[in-house]
């Protein structure tokens, strides 16, 4: 299985490693492994993880927590008092060891610290009044992501993700209704 990064932060790519949120959700994350491949896919993140138990449970305090406060801001609402904390404490950790050389940016750190970036990235979006948070307009989908584009007219979290499946089920349906 292969994630998605499109929700443009890391912190609302990884609240979306669960999908289909409100009906039969689907947790992409099932081991501590699929963190550490996770994170090593993220772009933002060091290279290469390891995650134990605890480590895995916390990343997964760390994502319901960001979910919680983005659906917040989605609907207008004020933060949640526990994620907040859970987020906060998370952004208090040392965040990853960056170093510059001609191969490029490289990223360094251990658990705390990848999710410490998370919390931070997450933060940062969450923090800004200019930030235009969506949810995805498939309603299976329920990913959260910052539209950046001009004018906020983005209505899905990624064309191959949603905007195409909406688009063919769409078709399909009218391929249907004209043959009956
Ligand atoms: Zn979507």
């Amino acid at each position: 299985m292969n994630f998605a990064f499109v929700s443009g932060n890391p912190a609302l790519d990884l609240a979306a490693t669960v999908g289909s949120r409100r009906d039969t959700p689907d947790d992409a994350l099932a081991t501590p492994s699929d963190l550490e491949r996770w994170v090593a896919e993220c772009d933002e993140l060091p290279d290469r993880v390891t995650a134990d138990a605890a480590g895995f449970e916390s990343a997964l305090a760390l994502r319901e927590a960001i979910y919680q406060l983005a659906l917040d801001r989605v609907l207008g609402r004020p933060f949640d008092q526990d994620s907040l904390e859970v987020v906060n404490n998370a952004a208090a950790e040392p965040p990853p060891a960056i170093e510059l050389s001609d191969a490029g940016l490289h990223t360094s750190g251990d658990l705390p610290a990848v999710l410490s970036q998370i919390a931070r990235s997450g933060i940062a979006a969450l923090a800004d009044p200019q930030a235009c948070l969506k949810e995805c307009g498939r309603a299976d989908c329920t990913r959260i992501y910052l539209d950046r584009s001009r004018g906020a007219r983005r209505t899905w979290c990624g064309m191959e993700e949603c905007g195409n499946r909406v688009k063919a089920a769409a078709y399909r349906a009218r391929k249907r209704a004209s043959s009956t």
